[in-house]
């Protein structure tokens, strides 16, 4: 028997992608959509696997202080020391900023924080989204 809940969390994030051909390889920005499912064989006092709010909360402010309106880059790409002259808010990763990359650290956070967090799904437009469950 396994409860599972999810909450879900919008922000808004740009990148550009290293490596790669294609739209996301210039600036630009999403309105994403994280899915976060948290998952328990028990429930707890209140017959629940975890407060949606608490959960919301937690979460939501993270992901306001780190990635909301931040421009996301992998470590290396020559954007990154402009920026930062510029003194404009952003965000650096090891790998590339890929919604696989994102949905990851995401869930590294969460489950860092003790969530049970069984995956994260990050929508990256309305018709693609990537899933990583750890
Ligand atoms: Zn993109």
């Amino acid at each position: 028997m396994t409860y599972r809940v999810t909450v879900q969390i919008h922000f808004c994030y740009g990148h550009r992608l290293l490596d790669y051909e294609g739209a996301c390889a210039h600036p630009h920005g999403h309105n994403g959509l994280v899915e976060i499912a948290l998952e328990s064989q028990t429930l707890d006092h209140r017959g629940m696997v975890f407060d949606f709010g608490d959960v919301k909360r937690d979460v939501k402010a993270w992901i306001d202080a780190t990635m909301d309106h931040q421009m996301i880059l992998r470590h290396d790409d020559p954007l990154v020391a402009w920026l930062e002259e510029q003194g404009e808010p952003l965000l650096t990763m090891d790998d590339n900023p890929t919604a696989e990359n994102i949905a990851r650290a995401i869930y590294d956070h969460v489950r860092g924080a003790g969530y049970p967090v069984s995956s994260v799904k990050l929508w990256e437009t309305p018709t693609s989204h990537a899933t990583y469950s750890g």
